[in-house]
């Protein structure tokens, strides 16, 4: 699991490098690559006009737009208070009575991913599978020993019986976890 704490694999919005953009688009994009950095913004709205267009808020609570340059993508998925994702993101600069902005290029909306979870959703996440013993004991009574069934939504989170299974569900927010953790594990494996 990513470790959402690491502000140089999850950095802030300036905190984007700001190279041309054929610089960016040159890298590998390869499953095992370890050269890339992701971009964490819960979406706010939706501005498109004649581009697609988000505006987002990174980690530190700073508001800004994505852009895509791909105008046929389709926005529709990417929902507010939801989490997008930009693998390795780059940030134009300021110009004159120009904001900088997130651009994604053009073959590049490949690279965004929406995680239907808000940022302090996903951070809290981040944190608990951090720990030890995720999956090794039962999610709701903590029972170690004998079989441990994992969820066949995220298969990340394991639990000793059907009634705990039904617990973590119904009362201890696996229903909204769930599709969140298995986002994650998409994307990041
Ligand atoms: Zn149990
Ligand atoms: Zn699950």
């Amino acid at each position: 699991m990513p470790p959402f704490t690491d502000t140089t694999l999850f950095p802030a919005f300036y905190e984007l490098p700001t190279p041309a953009a054929s610089d960016i688009a040159a890298a590998p994009n390869s499953p095992d690559d370890t050269t890339s950095w992701y971009l964490l913004a819960q979406i706010k709205e939706n501005m498109t006009l004649t581009k697609p267009t988000l505006i987002c808020t990174d980690r530190r609570g700073m508001d800004f737009a994505i852009t895509f340059e791909d105008t046929a993508m389709s926005l529709r998925g990417f929902k507010k208070g939801h989490m997008l994702v930009v693998r390795r993101a780059a940030r134009t600069e300021r110009g004159e009575g120009k904001k900088a902005v997130v651009r994604v290029e053009a073959g590049r909306s490949g690279d965004a991913y929406v995680i239907p979870g808000g940022l302090e959703q996903v951070f809290e996440l981040g944190f608990l599978l951090d720990r030890e013993g995720v999956g090794e004991k039962c999610a709701a009574c903590e029972k170690m020993e004998g079989p441990l069934m994992k969820c066949t939504g995220c298969g990340i989170a394991a639990y000793c019986s059907k009634a705990c299974q039904a617990k973590g569900w119904s009362e201890m927010l696996h229903k909204s976890n769930c599709k969140v953790l298995k986002s994650i594990k998409e994307i990041w494996g």
